[in-house]
């Protein structure tokens, strides 16, 4: 690791594999969820409201093409030679049958401009007859699979309704990587139980093990209309919410031990104003990584300096 780069970054990976911009376009494929219809589980994580994940371009009704054309516009104002990956992001997008799910990731490929796939899921959906024919499409074209971690916790896991355990998402992400798919995971840093440092350190220590390509870190927010909203207004004194100072010197110290090459994507997320309880430090995802880099540099800090194998 460059110890000046401090970390290795989302646009830093895509340029060593793309000779031109490329930017991900959020899709709404009208996916359910089944932790929310019963497969298994009721009513869902309880932190999860999924109006979060929506632009207003991408709505249920309007088709895989649309959404991507739409997108597209969007963002060829700015730059017009921009090319784009297909996000599957709303609930969980390996939820249906292989040929179904085939008819849409095919669709959205062929879209002019779209350059791969990013596919986000649960890591207990997805059997391995979706993952041989995913192989086969890694060889044609970019692809992603972004796995739901959450926690590595079990206990945490239960308690927020996960439905799913931590050696699930291992035996998931290990099947995945094993056929040379590029597999990406996504926490959420001070769950309820785990806000205290050594305990989001360790953490770091166990996804580095995982053969993951990359990582997304989001802090926890509280949302309206959720279950962990409600056991937030019961009980406050059950949650941590971090100041921004304080999630960027924890985000540090994570950094710090995780294995140097996984790609870091983001470490905040930001969800509509209207539908946030707290904490809202009203700051964009650029502003937070100018502030990180900022303060690593303050601390002479890098990805990997504390990792041990
Ligand atoms: S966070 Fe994902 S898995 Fe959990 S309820 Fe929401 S859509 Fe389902």
């Amino acid at each position: 690791m460059d110890k000046r780069a401090r970390y290795r970054d989302f646009s830093g990976f895509l340029a060593e594999l793309f000779p031109f911009k490329v930017q991900k376009i959020s899709l709404n494929a009208g996916f359910t969820c089944p932790n929310r219809d019963g497969t298994k589980g009721y009513g869902g994580c309880t932190y999860c409201n999924n109006q979060t994940f929506n632009p207003d371009y991408c709505r249920t009704e309007k088709s895989i093409t649309r959404q991507l054309e739409e997108g597209k516009v969007f963002f060829a104002k700015k730059y017009p030679e921009m090319k784009y990956l297909a996000y599957f992001q709303a609930y969980t997008n390996t939820y249906a049958g292989v040929g179904e799910l085939k008819r849409m990731y095919e669709e959205a490929l062929g879209v002019e401009d779209v350059v791969g796939l990013v596919i986000g899921t649960r890591p207990d959906c997805m059997p391995d007859a979706l993952l041989d024919y995913l192989a086969e499409l890694n060889k044609r074209t970019f692809l992603l699979v972004e796995y739901g971690i959450e926690s590595t916790d079990d206990e945490t896991l239960r308690r927020i309704n996960r439905g799913h355990t931590f050696a699930c998402t291992e035996d998931a992400v290990r099947r995945t990587a094993a056929r040379g798919i590029r597999t990406g995971g996504h926490v959420i840093v001070g769950l309820p139980g785990e806000a205290e440092r050594e305990k989001v350190i360790r953490q770091a220590g166990i996804l580095s093990r995982l053969p993951l390509t990359t990582l997304k870190l989001h802090q926890l927010q509280l949302i309206k209309g959720t279950r962990m909203g409600q056991e937030y207004a019961g009980h406050p004194e059950n949650f941590h919410l971090y100041t921004a100072d304080e999630y960027i010197d924890l985000v540090i110290d994570y950094i710090e031990h995780l294995r140097p090459g996984l790609v870091l994507e983001r470490f905040i997320s930001q969800s509509p104003k209207e539908l946030l309880i707290a904490p809202d430090w009203g700051m964009k995802n650029y502003e937070f990584t100018a502030r990180l880099r900022k303060r690593m540099e303050e601390r002479d800090a890098w990805q990997g300096k504390f990792f041990q194998k």
